[in-house]
Parts: structure tokens; C-alpha cells; sequence
């Protein structure tokens, strides 16, 4: 392949973009802060016009300089410059995917809900609110309690939610986030948490990977069982539809992750959407006849889509979360992870550990649900106990 891709963020995702670019030979030129973050690690560029770029991806001049050096440009994460990238997508030879105009209305999650209600997807009720005590009792007065009060932008792992469960919560919760632009969602009693991957090439055809579980913990996504197990078999297919119907009301080649909710009646929801590969889509890599990552590169470079389908017959993915600043507490869990068959880790090469940081996961394949469970069960004892 002699097409070239610009990445805007150079974290774990764009590592795993990298790893399968290389399997390719794609060329990727990187843009983040640093020289060796995990994804600029795995690409050694094979000329200098290829060197990765060390800058912020809200930087507008590093993303024109990115730009300049590619055939197309895509992100691993979407808290970037959409402006940028809305002014230099006519110039690039395969354009900017997913495109600016749905990167900025996903960067913005009031609006991105908007979006999704106007397009028929079936959603918790949402209000605008501001950081006000009247604004607040208004929004529980309409939603009731609890409230689940969001930061419209730069959210992740839930850093940007409060919960409010009681009215004497209000002045904590606009301590916390009150200098964020804000709305409020209703509480939902969900019983499970659902993802789908789903992946749009150029010319808008559209798959969906198998519908998954995810389990989080403290807000952070902490396994992904695939595929997803229910007594009513039409959840996980219906699942798929409400995610691929998601997907094709926004513009854009390249994959998607789709988180849902789905309702003690059987209805799903959806909770939100990401542009780009996912974690709950790790598990893609050693389960599916296509990983995520390949996948997005086939479909921002036009190249045929591979397919979705599962090639095993069950897998998990744990994520290695850090637990304090001990990087020792990560490497041991992966080592015991060595052991055990159908595992396969991922270490993702960051410098430094922190309590909550992604620093790794593990993805294990087996015949049966049964087996599968076994395999997990020695690592979910050994992982690290958080510590403040
Ligand atoms: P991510 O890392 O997935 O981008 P985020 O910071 O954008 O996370 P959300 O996905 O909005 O956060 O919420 C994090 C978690 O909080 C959800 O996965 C779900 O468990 C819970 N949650 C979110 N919204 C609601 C809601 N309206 N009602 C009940 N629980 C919710
Ligand atoms: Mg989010
Ligand atoms: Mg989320």
C-alpha cells in the first residue's frame, strides 16, 4: 500500500492502528506530545518526511503539518481541532475520516444527543442545563432523581459525570463540574451494558461486529464479553440494528463504537458514540477474522472491508488498570496472563502508571463460556487492589 495516514492522538488505540497499519505496510505519521508514546514506539518512519510529529492535536499549526506529509488524516481520539480539520480536509488526497462534522458533534454530547433524537435513535430523556442550583432542581424536577449530570465535551471514563442522588448533592455536584459546559440525562435503570463496533467505508456500506457486554467499574470500561449472552436471543441482533441506524445518521468512513443500555423490558438505548476504534472493539483482534484497527484503516483508505465475524467461539477482555503509581502490579498480572491459554496481552508502553490509567489488557479466546470463565478467573484474583 502506498498511501499514507495521519493520526491526531498517539495513545494505546493509535499503537494498535499502528501495529495493524504495519501488517499492511501502511505508512503512519503520528501527531502527540512526546517522542515515545505507545504510538510513535511500534513506527519507526522509513524516510524522514515520515518522521511522527511531537505536538498537541488541539495544536492547529502540527495538525497543517500533519496534514501536509499524508493522504489522509483520522483520529484516535475526538477532543481534537475540528476547525483544522474541516479547513484542511479539501486538501488532502483522501480527505479527513470520520469527518469534521461528525467529530464535532460527537465532541459535544448534548449535541451529539440531539442528533441522535432527530434521527430516531432511541434515547434517555436529556435537558440542557447550566451551572446554576435553580437550573439543577429544574432539570431533577423534569427527570427526577437520581440525575445524571454530564459535561457536554472532553469526557472520558466518566471524568466529566456526577451523579446526583439527593437534592443536598447540588452544591458538590456544581463544585465538581461547574465550570463545564453542562446537561443533565436521566437516570437509567439499565441491566446491562451493550457496545458495537461498527464499521462505514467510503462508499457507506456498513457492518456491525457481534454485539458485546461491557462491564465497568468506577465508571471505567473493565471487561468486554463477546459475544453477548441473553436469555432473549433477538437483544444482541436488535442491538446491532440500533447501532449500525446510529452510525449511518452521521458522515464518515472508518469505525465507530457504539455504547448502549439495554432496559430491564428489553429496549436498548443508546448511551453514546465514539468515532474511532474502541476498547470495547480490543477484543476484535484476536476473536474477529477482522480487527477493528485493520478495519478502519480499509475503510478511511477505500480499500474492501473485511469481515466482522467472530472466528472463535467466545472471548473477554480485561483491561489493566492502573491501580496506583506501581507499574510492577500491571507486568505481574501480565505475566500470570502468559500462563494461561487463549490469552493474549497487550502492554501498551506507557512511561508512567497511575491509579486509573489503561495501561494494558488482556484478551482471551476459548471453546466455551465455561472455559472461558475459568481462564479469567486467577487474573480477576491477582488484579491490583486501587489504592489512594
Ligand atoms: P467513555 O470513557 O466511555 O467515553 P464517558 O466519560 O463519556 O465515558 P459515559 O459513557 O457518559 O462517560 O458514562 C460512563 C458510565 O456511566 C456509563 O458507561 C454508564 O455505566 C454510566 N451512565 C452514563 N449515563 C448514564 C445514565 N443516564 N444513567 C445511568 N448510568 C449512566
Ligand atoms: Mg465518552
Ligand atoms: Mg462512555
Amino acid at each position: 500500500m502506498d498511501k499514507v495516514v495521519g493520526i491526531l492522538g498517539g495513545g494505546q488505540l493509535g499503537r494498535m492502528l499502528a501495529q495493524a497499519a504495519s501488517v499492511l505496510n501502511i505508512d503512519i505519521v503520528v501527531l502527540d506530545v512526546g517522542e515515545h508514546g505507545p504510538a510513535k514506539q511500534v513506527v519507526a518512519p522509513k524516510s524522514p518526511r515520515l518522521a511522527h510529529i511531537d505536538g498537541s492535536f488541539t495544536d492547529a499549526a502540527k495538525i497543517r503539518e500533519l496534514a501536509a506529509k499524508v493522504d489522509v488524516l483520522t483520529v484516535e481520539i475526538e477532543h481534537v481541532d475540528v476547525n483544522v480539520l474541516d479547513e484542511v480536509q479539501d486538501s488532502l488526497p483522501l480527505g479527513v475520516h470520520p469527518s469534521p462534522s461528525t467529530i464535532k458533534v460527537i465532541q459535544d454530547k448534548f449535541a451529539q444527543k440531539h442528533h441522535l433524537a432527530a434521527h430516531g435513535c432511541p434515547l434517555g430523556e436529556f435537558v440542557s442545563v447550566d451551572a446554576t442550583s435553580e437550573s439543577i432542581i429544574s432539570a431533577i424536577k423534569k427527570l427526577g432523581l437520581p440525575l445524571m449530570l454530564k459535561s457536554r465535551t472532553l469526557a472520558y471514563d466518566g471524568r466529566g459525570n456526577f451523579v446526583i442522588r439527593d437534592a443536598n448533592q447540588i452544591e458538590d455536584a456544581i463544585g465538581a463540574l461547574g465550570n463545564r459546559p453542562l446537561y443533565a440525562e436521566k437516570w437509567v435503570p439499565f441491566v446491562k451494558e451493550i457496545a458495537v463496533m461498527v464499521v462505514r467505508s467510503t462508499t457507506g456500506e456498513v457492518r456491525s461486529y457481534p454485539a458485546v457486554e461491557t462491564v465497568h467499574k468506577e465508571n471505567i470500561c473493565h471487561l468486554v464479553f463477546a459475544p453477548f449472552r441473553s436469555r432473549d436471543p433477538t437483544i444482541a441482533d436488535r442491538a446491532r440494528a440500533v447501532a449500525e441506524a446510529a452510525v449511518k445518521a452521521l458522515h464518515g468512513a472508518g469505525v465507530f463504537g457504539v455504547e448502549m443500555f439495554l432496559l430491564a423490558d428489553g429496549s436498548v438505548y443508546v448511551n453514546e458514540i465514539a468515532p474511532r476504534p474502541h476498547n470495547s472493539g480490543h477484543y476484535t483482534i484476536e476473536a474477529c477474522e477482522t480487527s477493528q484497527y485493520e478495519n478502519h484503516l480499509r475503510a478511511i483508505l477505500s480499500l474492501p472491508l473485511g469481515s466482522t465475524a467472530l472466528k472463535v467461539p467466545c472471548a473477554v477482555m480485561l483491561n489493566l488498570i492502573g491501580a496506583s503509581s506501581d507499574m510492577e502490579e500491571i507486568t505481574s498480572v501480565a505475566q500470570r496472563a502468559l500462563a494461561v491459554p487463549g490469552a493474549s496481552v497487550h502492554l501498551y508502553g506507557k512511561s508512567e502508571c497511575r491509579k486509573g490509567r489503561k495501561m494494558g489488557h488482556i484478551t482471551i479466546v476459548a471453546d466455551s463460556d465455561a472455559a472461558l470463565r475459568t481462564r479469567l478467573r486467577p487474573l480477576l484474583e491477582c488484579l491490583p487492589a486501587p489504592s489512594d
